[in-house]
């Protein structure tokens, strides 16, 4: 039986997670669940999953019944809960740089991390990874494409593996016209293609801005060169990511498009659980279809590139200014096509800083918003 801790239990990935363990009570049990500000939603799952910790950014009341379990509040609520609760495994599936110092914890006290969070790895790639090598943790990513790449390697034995291979579903405007992808608003972003997921995701695959924080993430977890990592639009989502070697073979990971399946991938392993997915019909989906990435109408692909190109604080700088824009599209201040053009600014502007730290990934992160909101406030 795995203890295992649920970081971003109220969203799209916390929720599939305990749907997961719920259908798995003899290998899991939830023991400790945490949300940022969805209260009610966390108060619901503690009664259902009755788990020994949890905890809330914002401090709240905690209902009568809810009393007998032992809840943290604050900013650091996440950390101070991993340290408590020493859990077997934790799924860490905060959103976006907020989640890094939780990541960073949950690497000293759990065995395994399964990481959702991409930010974390995005903006703290080199501290993740150093302290998972230093005291030896599996790091089990549970991004499908990363998931599909982690499967695919297991079959490379010693042989080199020339490439990575990163499919993308193209987002919710693959087929719009680039003006109209300018002015779109949060209601058009968020209607993904063909993965159900949350708000801030949605935005970035919609701006292919995903697939570019997704190259820096399989840069990091894989050791592998930016100009290594390709990028192939494939509208279906039935291949989930390939790897190639260098006698021109290809290996890819092919499923439903179900994010339980990764993520029961990264609780099982190395054994594989049944979650209740679909099987894939080949006949009835007929062909799989690839294109070509469109970086001139979606530049964030190229602007994730340019960011671990130039190394040191980019990456932080890239992500900063990214969350800053998506939170402000995602409330309609701003329309989509500024989104890029943030960023943008702040890969102009930004100065190097070292990223040697938390803090100084913090700090970094810091400057990159503040550059963001100043450039949408002057607009
Ligand atoms: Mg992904």
């Amino acid at each position: 039986m795995r203890k295992i801790a649920v970081l971003g239990a109220t969203g799209s990935i916390g929720t599939q997670t305990l749907d997961i363990i719920e259908k798995h009570p003899e290998m899991f049990r939830a023991e400790a669940l945490s949300a940022a500000t969805s209260a009610e939603k966390l108060f619901g799952l503690a009664r259902k999953f009755r788990p020994r910790f949890c905890a809330l950014q914002r401090e709240t009341a905690v209902p009568e019944d809810l009393s007998g379990i032992e809840w943290f509040f604050g900013a650091d609520a996440n950390e101070k809960m991993l340290l408590a609760a020493r859990p077997d495994d934790a799924l860490c599936a905060v959103v976006g740089i907020a989640g890094l110092n939780s990541v960073l914890t949950a690497l000293d006290v759990c065995e395994r991390v399964l990481l959702a969070n991409k930010e974390a790895l995005v903006t703290g790639g080199r501290l993740v990874m150093d302290k998972s090598a230093r005291l030896h943790r599996e790091l089990l990513p549970v991004d499908s494409e990363h998931s599909a790449i982690f499967q695919c390697l297991k079959a490379r034995e010693n042989n080199t593996v020339k490439k990575l291979i990163l499919t993308c579903s193209g987002g919710a405007f693959r087929t719009w016209d680039k003006a109209a992808i300018y002015g779109a608003k949060a209601s058009d972003a968020l209607k993904h293609p063909t993965w159900k997921m949350g708000g801030k995701i949605t935005a970035d695959c919609a701006s292919l801005m995903n697939k570019g924080l997704e190259i820096i993430e399989a840069s990091y977890l894989f050791g592998m060169p930016e100009d290594r990592i390709d990028v192939v639009i494939h509208p279906e989502s039935v291949i989930h990511s390939m790897i190639e070697f260098t006698d021109g073979a290809y290996l890819a990971q092919l499923a439903c498009p179900d994010m339980r399946g990764p993520i029961s991938y990264a609780l099982g392993h190395p054994q594989r659980l049944e979650y209740g997915g679909k099987e894939l019909d080949f006949a009835q989906i007929g062909r799989l279809s690839f294109f070509e990435p469109d970086t001139d109408t979606f530049p964030c692909l190229e602007y994730a590139r340019e960011a671990i190109r130039r190394g040191g604080a980019y990456p932080v700088i890239l992500n900063g200014a990214n969350e800053e824009a998506v939170s402000a599209f995602l409330k309609n201040m701003i329309p989509f096509g500024k989104i890029a053009e943030t960023v943008r600014h702040a890969l102009d502007t930004c100065p190097d800083a070292p990223v040697n730290s938390a803090e100084e990934v913090l700090d970094a992160d810091r400057t990159a918003r503040e550059a963001a909101r100043r450039y949408l406030e002057d607009k």
